[in-house]
């Protein structure tokens, strides 16, 4: 469930994002989509709990995300980055078994295991031992993917998840999310991916200029209803 009424942010006198409202019983997959600027981030970070916001409120399960103390909230949201963030001083492995240990209290064998099954998964089986500056943009890409999905959350937040892969690494990547979905994970994403988007979000919003210009089922990138997304698919295809 994704409540949002009326949501309003402000970067100092900037305005990012003006007047949202989404409400999405049954989240699943959610696709954000739009152009650079539009605010697809600064939305998702707000999702997240991971920054205030002036007006409006947020509601994700029920939880409402707004100046409390949300860390129960944050435990339950994996988060994938833009920029992929990695401990540089950290192997791969270390860098997720660091914050199910930490964070989540996870440290057991067991989460070992399930952690190298994810890498496994996600094609990175040898590259897990190696620092962050060792590893390609795409591999590291995956890498945050599967610190995500590591702590088994309720929700996995992804800000463009493919931006710095290869199309056969886009699609294993894409397949693996369509996976997880299917066993009833629910997926916000961030994504330049039509394709994908078409294929597997169950509800699409398309944004500009800090607004929703148009939402709904993913049969909207099919035929468009507004001047402003047809626009935008003609550019992105
Ligand atoms: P992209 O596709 O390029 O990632 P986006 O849709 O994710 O773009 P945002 O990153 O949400 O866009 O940015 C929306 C607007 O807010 C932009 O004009 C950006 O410059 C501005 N912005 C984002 N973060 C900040 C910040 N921390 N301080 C000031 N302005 C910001
Ligand atoms: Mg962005």
């Amino acid at each position: 469930e994704l409540k949002i009424n009326g949501l309003s942010k402000y970067y100092g006198s900037k305005q990012v994002l003006s007047d949202i409202h989404i409400n999405v019983s049954n989240l699943q997959v959610l696709s954000l989509i739009g152009a650079s600027g539009s605010g697809k981030s600064t939305l998702l970070r707000l999702i997240a709990g991971l920054e205030p916001y002036e007006t409006g409120e947020i509601i994700v399960n029920g939880t409402g995300i707004n100046q409390g103390d949300l860390s129960d909230y944050r435990k339950n949201v994996g988060f994938v980055f833009q920029d992929h963030n990695l401990f540089a001083h950290l192997s791969v492995l270390d860098n997720i078994l660091l914050i199910l240990d930490k964070v989540h209290h996870l440290n057991d064998s067991e989460t070992r295991a399930r952690v190298i099954s994810l890498l496994k998964q996600f094609g990175l089986e040898e590259h897990m031992h190696k620092l962050p500056h060792q590893i390609s943009g795409g591999q590291s890409q995956r890498a945050s993917i599967v610190r995500a999905l590591a702590i088994e959350p309720e929700i996995i937040l992804l800000d463009e998840p493919t931006s710095s892969l290869d199309p056969v690494l886009t699609y294993e990547v894409l397949t693996a999310i369509k996976k997880l979905a299917e066993n009833a994970r629910d997926f916000i994403i961030v994504t330049h991916e039509i394709g994908f988007a078409k294929h597997i979000a169950d509800y699409v919003i398309f944004m500009e200029d800090g607004k929703i210009i148009e939402h709904g089922s993913n049969a909207i990138l099919d035929s468009p209803q507004t001047a402003q997304l047809k626009h935008f698919l003609d550019k992105v295809l």
